[in-house]
């Protein structure tokens, strides 16, 4: 045992950090890093501190979970660049004066949804606050009981509807809401709605004895109907595809359809079906939606330029009919099974030396984001025996697996196929941790 005085002298705060310079971090987060593993005399921890600061940063990874819209990696993956250019913004090249932030992504959202007017804020939870704070504040709002739902976590429609001023009523049951429920409601002495509210139920579903209210039928109720569609699919008959429609989407609300069967307004949120950047888009009527935008709420919710960009790129790749290419949601959507069939079998073999048990097999993949709850569609992907989770997330980029009964699964059809390389070179290195 030495004695404490025989003990190296811990190297410098400012020399440690620069030692860890590898790590591309700034210096500032360098210096931190150094005296946390000074201070707690373990200097050898400061790579290993650096790497785990490193990981706690933004990065891309390799979705290889089979979940297309994964709300945890940022739901619809998006390519959009700018420059660092001015850009109009708010503002009228035809009249050199200032102009609307909604006019020029909203004119291309409204074409695309059969809608006369749509604006844009920061996400559907957003988009459904504003909505319900211009129409209805201190007023009432019919909603089903079987409607009344939490998405995500916090999005509690009870919850946003108080924050907004407007007073919920519910109506009919848990399980079966008719239109005389609805009437009922309306005509009950005191109750003043301002418009009746229905929500896509986006993550369960209930099944056996159910009936809910379509919109063509609460369209005949007095007041506007305004429908939460959740998903942000744009037309059910999704004409950007070579085929029909995928059987997945059938119970999948589109704008187009709820526009057309008499709702006065959608809500949709703009990276889930849609494909685009975190969005709430309101669709419908010109006078609700301008009600909407001038409610003050409307600039505290507002959508940033970049946003808008991407989401002008989104609306436009969609009229151009070439979603299904340039839309990466949708482009996964689309890959035949029997090319993902193709890659497992291609990555299969490449990682046979390192995993010999690795196989192609056939899996179900999931939209994801609450959309088509219990619906799976087609895919293809590789198992390989044991738990390779925590090194697969350790390989720079990570790529995220899911893993059943000790063995990995990784499903294709949510990884580019441009991407393949990267997993197997991820799989090569990767070992099971216990
Ligand atoms: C996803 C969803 C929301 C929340 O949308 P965000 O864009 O995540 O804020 C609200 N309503 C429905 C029906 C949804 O599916």
């Amino acid at each position: 045992m030495s004695a404490p005085g025989d003990r190296q002298r811990p190297p410098s705060v400012d020399a440690l950090a620069r030692s860890l310079a590898a790590s591309g971090l700034p210096h500032p987060i360098l210096v931190d890093i150094a005296r946390g593993a000074i201070d707690a005399d373990d200097v050898e921890s400061a790579t290993g501190r650096a790497e785990a600061f490193r990981r706690t940063l933004l990065t891309p990874v390799v979705n290889a979970t089979g979940v297309l819209l994964h709300t945890n990696l940022g739901r619809a993956p998006l390519r959009h660049q700018q420059a660092a250019t001015a850009q109009t913004v708010e503002f009228d090249l035809a009249t050199g004066t200032r102009g609307s932030r909604q006019r020029a992504v909203g004119q291309l959202l409204a074409r695309l949804c059969g809608a006369e007017a749509a604006m844009v804020v920061n996400n559907n939870a957003a988009a459904v606050l504003l909505v319900l704070a211009a129409l209805a504040e201190g007023r009432d709002v019919p909603v089903s009981r079987g409607e009344s739902v939490e998405i995500g976590g916090s999005f509690r429609v009870p919850d946003v509807m108080e924050q907004s001023g407007a007073r919920l009523v519910d109506v009919g049951t848990t399980n079966r809401t008719r239109l005389d429920d609805y009437r009922r409601a309306l005509d009950k002495p005191g109750v003043d709605a301002a418009i009746v509210l229905k929500v896509h139920p986006s993550n369960y579903r209930v099944e056996g004895f159910v009936e809910e209210t379509t919109v063509r039928e609460l369209a005949t109720l007095a007041v506007p109907v305004v429908a939460d569609i959740g998903s942000g699919l744009i037309d059910s008959n999704c004409p950007w595809l070579p085929g029909p429609p995928p059987p997945w989407l059938a119970g999948e609300p589109a704008a187009l359809q709820t526009l057309g069967d008499g709702a006065a307004l959608v809500t949709f949120s703009g990276d889930k079906l849609f494909g685009g950047p975190q969005a709430g888009i309101i669709a419908g009527r010109a006078d609700l939606v301008e009600r909407c935008q001038r409610h003050p709420l409307a600039r505290a919710l507002r959508p940033g330029g970049l946003v808008l960009a991407a989401l002008q790129e989104t609306a436009l790749t969609y009229l151009d009919k070439r979603a299904v290419t340039d839309i990466a949601f949708w482009a996964m959507v689309a890959a035949p099974l029997a090319a993902l069939r193709e890659r497992a079998e291609a990555l299969a073999a490449a990682v046979a030396e390192s995993h010999p048990s690795a196989g192609a097999t056939a899996m179900e993949s999931l939209p994801g984001a609450g959309s088509a709850p219990g619906i799976t569609m087609p895919s293809y992907g590789v198992t390989i025996d044991g738990d390779l989770l925590a090194s697969l997330r350790r390989h720079d980029p990570a790529v995220i697996a899911r893993s059943r009964d000790d063995r990995t699964m990784l499903d294709l059809r949510s990884v580019a196929p441009s991407d393949d390389a990267v997993v197997v070179d991820a799989l090569t290195s990767a070992s099971p941790v216990s």
